[in-house]
């Protein structure tokens, strides 16, 4: 095919579709150019700004049909940051371009058949009707949602002033500019926990005060590198870790002092050491400045204990939703043996323990394990157990040790099931699947896999864990069809 257009040129694109990254996806001359900012339905002139074989990118010039789900993106540093994608999009169009993105995912990447009009169903379907993916679960708020912030630290050099020679350095700290690593101050993130924005505020102008020199990536020199900050949303209670590349902080006693005045919510102060030149934001070396090494959040009544380093979902509001959909989805009446793959604290374990006769939970960093030991007994839960390791290890060792589940639930990290999890689980045959996940590409290849191997995927509910942002969370049910 030739290709119609060439750098520079300004062409009238059609809008087609978004990315799973959010950007527009249009058509000019049957040609495919990317364009960052526009939406399906849209029509735009836009400047061609780079031409591969089959595709391109371009720029928006001027929009010349809008999409009716157009909105005007409340966030002043939304075209810079790259942290949300979507706030030119309605919410309404984000929860239902979610859907359709899981839909497309499993007819084109899991060859699997989706039902047609889910309000035609009534609960009741069969395997030639397809499998039911139910409108997105969206939050009725769906702002400063989320329990977690991380702002990598760096400095700006201020324009001089009349009459001084040159600028002066400055501590800042915000996010990374969209595509780039240049560190643009930030002051207000409009999905975090205003509490967070507040404490990431006070760090960096007490970093300021202190004459704390901020890590500079290129050099490799300099000692604050990133700020996490996480409060508990139920509790209130913050947690403050700095991130050093080194083991001193000059004036730690100060800084301690400072911090805590100013919210008596922060329960726990910690430095992680990191001394590499990695991307990574952590290092091995954790430890407790002040006070206690977890804070406590709670969900749905059960109390976690939750540390600087272990996973813990982000936004506490819909992770209930979707930990009580996974519950139903395990169709437990009591006597049950189930598995929690990829368990992280326990978070799930625990939900399920409450209806199950018995848990096993599995994940692979062992202070998760520790924390998930310690929630069992928190709550008083005492039929949940959880091991160490990977579970493509531990699951099949279980199995030779006589384990028999009814259920296994799986929530892997993006890349999906390991291959000799799947095939553990088609030899176990338990008669429930539970598939938790966070990135519908490998949850369609490993549908593919388990269909193959006898299941049946029954129904998708896709939930919003993270509104504005391209990331989509689903969970599924399987059966066996050894026991429809
Ligand atoms: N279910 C938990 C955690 C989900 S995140 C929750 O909802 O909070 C995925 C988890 O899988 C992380 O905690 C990660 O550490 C863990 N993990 C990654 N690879 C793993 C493997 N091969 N075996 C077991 N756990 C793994």
């Amino acid at each position: 095919m030739s290709v119609p257009v060439t750098k520079n040129d300004e062409v009238m694109v059609d809008i087609v579709g978004l990315t799973h990254e959010g950007e527009g996806v249009g058509r000019a001359d049957g040609f495919t150019l990317f364009i960052q900012g526009a939406l399906p339905g849209e029509r735009v002139r836009a400047k061609v700004l780079k031409v591969k074989k089959t595709y391109g990118y371009a720029k928006m010039m001027e929009l010349v049909v809008a999409s009716p789900d157009r909105v005007e993106a409340p966030c002043g540093i939304f075209k810079q940051c790259g942290g949300c994608q979507l706030q030119h999009l309605s919410y309404s169009g984000q929860l239902g371009w979610k859907r359709q993105h899981v839909v497309d995912n499993l007819e084109r990447i899991g060859k699997l058949r989706v039902a047609g009009a889910v309000d035609s169903m009534d609960g009741e379907q069969n395997e030639e009707q397809g499998i039911v993916v139910h409108p997105t679960i969206g939050m009725d708020e769906p702002w400063r949602y989320r329990n977690k912030a991380s702002v990598p630290i760096g400095t700006v050099v201020d324009a001089p002033s009349a009459g001084s020679g040159s600028g002066k350095e400055r501590l800042i700290g915000g996010f990374y500019a969209h595509g780039s690593h240049r560190i643009i101050d930030m002051e207000a993130c409009l999905i975090q926990h205003s509490d967070n924005d507040d404490i990431i505020g006070t760090v960096k102008s007490i970093a300021r005060e202190l004459g704390v020199s901020a890590y500079n990536e290129e050099t490799g020199r300099g000692l604050l590198r990133h700020v996490m900050v996480r409060v508990g949303f139920v509790t209130g209670e913050a947690m403050v870790v700095l991130i050093t590349n080194g083991q001193r902080i000059p004036q730690v006693e100060r800084w301690i002092e400072r911090i805590r005045e100013a919210f008596p919510s922060v329960k726990s102060i910690v430095q992680n050491v990191n001394t590499r030149k990695t991307n990574v934001i952590f290092g091995d070396e954790t430890r407790v400045l002040w006070g206690s090494e977890v804070i406590y959040d709670e969900l749905d009544e059960i109390r976690f204990a939750i540390s600087a380093r272990s996973f813990y979902q982000v936004n506490p509001l819909q992770t209930v939703e979707l930990y009580r959909k996974a519950v139903e989805y395990a169709g437990l009446t009591g006597s049950e043996t189930v598995i929690d793959a990829y368990c992280g604290i326990g978070t799930i374990s625990l939900f399920l323990a409450r209806r199950a006769g018995r848990v096993y939970g599995v994940e692979i960093v062992p202070e998760a394990i520790e924390d998930a030991g310690r929630n069992a007994a928190l709550n008083g839960i005492g039929n949940a157990s959880f091991e160490a390791g990977a579970a493509e290890i531990v699951i099949p060792r279980w199995r030779k040790e006589g384990i028999v589940p009814d259920v296994i639930v799986v929530d892997p990290p993006r890349k999906g099931c390991d291959e000799a999890l799947l095939e553990t689980i088609l030899a176990m045959k338990p008669e429930r699947v539970v598939y938790v996940s966070c990135n519908p590409s490998t949850l369609a290849r490993d549908l593919r896999v388990l269909e193959d191997g006898g299941y049946r995927t029954v129904e998708v509910q896709p939930v919003d864990m993270f509104p504005h942002t391209v990331h989509i969370e689903s969970v599924c049910l399987l059966i066996y069809k050894g026991f429809e």
